[in-house]
């Protein structure tokens, strides 16, 4: 099995009659960052809730090197996720929370100190998380995908609300990782970030998946990436 392989197989998840994810047949290869783009609603957060075992699929599947989620023996080592970066115990101290992961994970107290110092919050690691802002908070849950040194990252939206010194920084952290051979998978809404930052580009709407490509092909086809985003996504754009 290679290592560091998200994949999946006609994974559909409907709540009630509509399906959020329909369908989906996906491989997600190591050595790149891949952006996850669509529309608000193209089901993207359900589909990264589904390959980490947090929502069932209607039908389909979602493998992890292989596997399901849930079947993966240590799945810190293998996949590293930040879906929500204020879902976090305020009351804790950036050490102690990671401390608290990394114990509850079987992994050692050093690799803590160092994903600290590697996202830079070494130096407010002994402040309360209460008081992070939320770039802050960002860097903290990129901390916490990083503790088990996994071959597989996952980030939802992961520059919404940064200052532009934030977005760069997760820019060029993403594209260092994937420069590691590590999997990156980063879910957008705008392609204009993601033009900065994916070399392949996965687009999804109503559920469906609609292109997958390596940027080099679609900005051929297409005068920019913008307008190939705009053109492909037209009728899957949900008014609600
Ligand atoms: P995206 O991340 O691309 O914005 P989502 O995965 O959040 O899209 O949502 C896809 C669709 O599924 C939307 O229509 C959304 O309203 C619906 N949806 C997501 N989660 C739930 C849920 N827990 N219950 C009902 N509907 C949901």
């Amino acid at each position: 099995m290679v290592w560091g392989v998200i994949e999946l197989r006609r994974l559909t998840k409907r709540y009630g009659r509509t399906p959020a994810v329909d369908e989906l047949s996906l491989r997600v290869e190591p050595g790149h960052v891949t952006g996850f783009l669509g529309p608000n609603g193209a089901g993207k957060s359900t589909t990264m809730r589904l390959i980490l075992g947090l929502d069932h699929p209607t039908s389909g599947e979602a493998l992890v090197n292989g596997r399901r989620y849930a079947r993966l023996p240590r799945p810190m080592l293998e996949v590293g996720s930040l879906l929500d970066a204020g879902a976090v115990h305020g009351g804790r101290s950036a050490y102690n929370h990671l401390r608290w992961m990394a114990r509850t994970n079987g992994i050692g107290e050093r690799r803590v100190t160092e994903v600290l110092e590697e996202v830079g919050l070494a130096g407010v690691a002994r402040k309360r998380v209460g008081e992070f802002s939320l770039g802050m908070k960002q860097r903290l849950g990129i901390a916490a995908a990083l503790l088990g040194d996994p071959g597989i990252l996952m980030f939802d939206e992961p520059v919404n609300g940064l200052d532009p010194d934030g977005v760069r920084w997760i820019r060029e952290l993403m594209r260092a990782l994937a420069a590691q051979g590590r999997t990156v998978l980063l879910s957008s809404h705008l392609m204009s970030e993601m033009a900065l930052t994916a070399d392949r580009i996965v687009i999804i709407g109503r559920g469906k998946l609609i292109t997958e490509s390596s940027v080099a092909e679609l900005t051929s086809r297409y005068p920019s990436l913008e307008e190939a985003y705009m053109s492909l996504t037209a009728d899957s754009v949900v008014y609600r």
